[in-house]
């Protein structure tokens, strides 16, 4: 069922886990993410970044939105790291109600002053908005940005950005990073708990992929409620079709069955992600 991402977020907060927010491309990520939340009876969230938006546009949001409507569990899709205002307008006008605003390319300045615009944007619409503070390093989406270019969430300043903006929650940057971690897993926790004691909307942690279960724990206790998760299902997806094709010595005439492997593949992940969450049996 079509459900609202503040529903989601709260029944997190308030239940001790966290959702998955998984990024999906075509027709068999969505059945692959969507048959693993029916799988473990899981609330999720799907969310599309604004390149596979560029490439497969509406009918790709519509696809998203009829799958949570289908589903037995509570669902929400969800535009992620989104900029343009005529991208996200299409969104809403279709029925999105669910929407990162991602200004943290931006200057503090301009980052208020953009994700306010399109806060008021969205909440006439009655969408929720996830905006960000801090600058992610590492690479999504075709978009790179140097790890001398990163910086982390400041709490007072992330205070002010919420009062300011009107945002429904935040994502931070606390040493997660987007893409595979270059080496151990670093989280600055103390930071993390330093946020969760002052800001009042939940809290969103991107880069999820490579953490490992001690500190996804220990990020749900200081007030994570969403993990966002791409480049295992990504990788995952990849692998399924390349060990498909590459098992026989013909090319695959079988659509279905290549298909197959690579919702196979990405299932098995995500299924593992949402026992990691907590949010398995929770829908
Ligand atoms: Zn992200």
């Amino acid at each position: 069922m079509l459900v609202s991402t503040r529903e989601l977020l709260e029944a997190a907060a308030a239940g001790g886990y966290a959702i998955g927010g998984f990024n999906v491309y075509n027709l068999e990520w969505v059945q692959a993410v969507m048959a693993a939340a029916e799988a473990t009876r899981s609330p999720v969230l799907i969310q599309i970044l604004p390149g596979a938006f560029k490439l497969a546009g509406l009918p790709l949001v519509a696809l998203g939105l009829e799958a949570a409507r289908q589903a037995t569990v509570p669902v929400n899709f969800h535009l992620d790291h989104h900029t343009a205002k005529a991208d996200i307008t299409a969104a809403l006008e279709l029925g999105v109600t669910s929407i990162m605003a991602d200004g943290s390319h931006l200057g503090y300045q301009e980052n208020v002053a953009f994700t306010r615009e399109l806060v008021t944007l969205a909440h006439g619409y009655g969408a929720n908005v996830e905006a960000e503070l801090g600058l992610l390093s590492g690479s999504e989406d075709g978009y790179t940005v140097e790890a001398w270019q990163a910086s982390l969430t400041d709490p007072d300043q992330a205070v002010e950005f919420v009062e300011r903006t009107g945002v429904n929650s935040l994502a931070v940057c606390v040493g997660n990073v987007h893409g595979p971690y270059p080496g151990e897993p670093q989280l600055d926790f103390e930071r993390l708990a330093h946020i969760h004691a002052r800001v009042a909307v939940p809290l969103i942690m991107h880069g999820a992929s490579g953490l490992p279960e001690a500190m996804i724990k220990r990020s749900i206790e200081l007030g994570i409620c969403k993990f966002n998760v791409n480049t295992e299902v990504r990788n995952a997806y990849v692998r399924g079709l390349h060990d498909h094709v590459t098992a026989g010595d013909q090319l695959p005439k079988d659509m279905i069955a290549l298909m197959n492997a690579a919702i196979e593949a990405m299932q098995a992940v995500v299924m593992a992600k949402m026992m990691l969450f907590g949010c398995a049996g929770k829908a």
